[in-house]
């Protein structure tokens, strides 16, 4: 059997760091084709000394130079790229079979549509990308022929929990609704008058999960079960009111799929991105993971409840703008992400994050998206003004 040639977009980050412990695991089963990395460096290029790659992608050419000499000393063929043109060229080159999209935030974009158009098996994990451009994504998918895979865990479970024919429609295959599961973050239990003062270091500290720093502040804030929310909406072409959002706090349970006949499907298993990735990245058979069999016993119990929308009302903004479409949902990610910068920064506060996108929306009036340019003109502007609001506040 040939190997399957594998870049992983976002390579030293905390997927791309579960992705190559999966793929270690079946070396004879996967080659990497390319690593990308934005900074880390020393880890960039101990993953190229360990995987070998036939291209590294760095951002800049200063740290392109250093990485190369670096792997020479080393006796390692990897040539290293950079700049964004070589983030698309290692995603779409006809050599490679599989992608893992896991760069963080809007800059995924460009690199995973190419993967797509191209017409790569493609392992979504940066959210983003599909939640600013789902209807070109999707339409691009479909052209290509591409098969995407999703990685975030809920959609990774609902797609496990739907029948292989899903994409006739839920009503046509008989789901009546999608129950998307939450932890609620690390402050699902404060008061609103506590959740003003937390630090970034308490928004990163997450129960359940081990992650990057943005996808943390948006597990806090409840962000990412909205950006989830209209993330599911285009992978499994459902409207907003088909899909509920339940606390979970134990994340084992990582979503369901409610079926009209009475039939509830979940899919459970231990909070580690290794099972979907694993999953994604074998599919339709099955691969070791690493992950450690699911002990319901210890865990004794699992509950679920509904989210306090008044504390979390991110979780409200992005149900809004899935509603709203257009280029509503590219406007309250670029939003969110200046947000959860500022925040990181320890620019503003933690409520300060609904607060900032509301008034960056109310700005905004949607439009019907025309193309690639017009959503990334859309994501310019909505950072435009939530960095005047910023400004505006110091
Ligand atoms: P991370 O911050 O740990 O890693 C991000 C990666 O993207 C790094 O390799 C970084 O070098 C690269 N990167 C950052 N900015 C870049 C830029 N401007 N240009 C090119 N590369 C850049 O993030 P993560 O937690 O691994 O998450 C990656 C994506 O996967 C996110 O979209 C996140 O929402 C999604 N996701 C993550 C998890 C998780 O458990 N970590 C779960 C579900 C979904
Ligand atoms: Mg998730």
């Amino acid at each position: 059997m040939s190997k399957t040639w594998i870049t992983v977009l976002g390579a030293t980050g905390s997927i791309g760091v579960s992705t190559l412990d999966v793929i270690a695991r079946h070396s004879e089963q996967y080659a990497v084709y390319a690593l990308t990395g934005f900074s880390r460096m020393a880890e960039l290029q101990a993953q190229c000394l360990e995987h070998r790659p036939i291209f590294a992608v760095v951002a800049e050419e200063q740290q392109a130079k250093s990485l190369q000499q670096a792997l020479r000393a080393a006796g390692c063929t990897t040539e290293v790229l950079w700049g964004s043109n070589a983030l698309a060229q290692v995603a779409e080159d006809p050599q490679v079979d599989a992608v893992m999209a896991a760069i963080v935030g809007a800059a995924g974009l460009a690199p995973t549509l190419a993967a797509v158009q191209a017409g790569k098996r493609v392992l979504l994990a940066n959210k983003e990308a599909l939640v600013m451009s789902g209807a070109l994504f999707m339409q691009a998918v479909r052209h290509s022929g591409a098969v995407l895979l999703p990685i975030d865990s809920e959609h990774n479970a609902i797609f496990q929990c739907m029948p292989a024919n899903y994409a006739a429609g839920l009503g046509q295959v008989g789901v009546r609704r999608i129950l998307l599961t939450a932890s609620g973050g690390p402050f699902r239990d404060m008061c609103a008058q506590d959740l003003k003062n937390v630090t970034p270091q308490q928004a990163c500290a997450h129960p359940n999960w081990s992650m990057g720093q943005k996808i943390s502040v948006d597990s806090a804030s409840m962000m990412n079960k909205g950006l989830e929310l209209i993330e599911a909406c285009w992978l499994f072409d459902a409207r907003p009111e088909q899909i509920e959002v339940v606390v979970h706090p134990q994340s084992v349970v990582h979503s369901l799929v409610d079926y009209v006949d009475g039939s509830v499907i979940a899919q459970l298993g231990n909070p580690d991105m290794r099972t979907p990735i694993a999953h994604a990245l074998a599919w339709p058979e099955r691969i070791d993971s690493g992950v450690n069999a699911l002990d319901l016993l210890a865990i004794g119990r699992l509950d679920f409840r509904a989210p306090d929308r008044e504390l979390f009302p991110c979780l409200e903004l992005a149900r809004q703008a899935a509603e709203a479409g257009g280029t509503a949902c590219a406007q309250l990610n670029a939003a969110n992400e200046v947000a959860v910068e500022a925040f990181l920064a320890g620019r503003i506060g933690f409520t300060d994050i609904p607060v900032i996108i509301e008034a960056t929306l109310n700005r905004m009036a949607p439009e019907p998206v025309q193309d690639l340019n017009h959503i990334m003109a859309a994501d310019a502007l909505a950072r435009e003004h939530a960095h005047r609001w910023l400004a505006n506040r110091h």
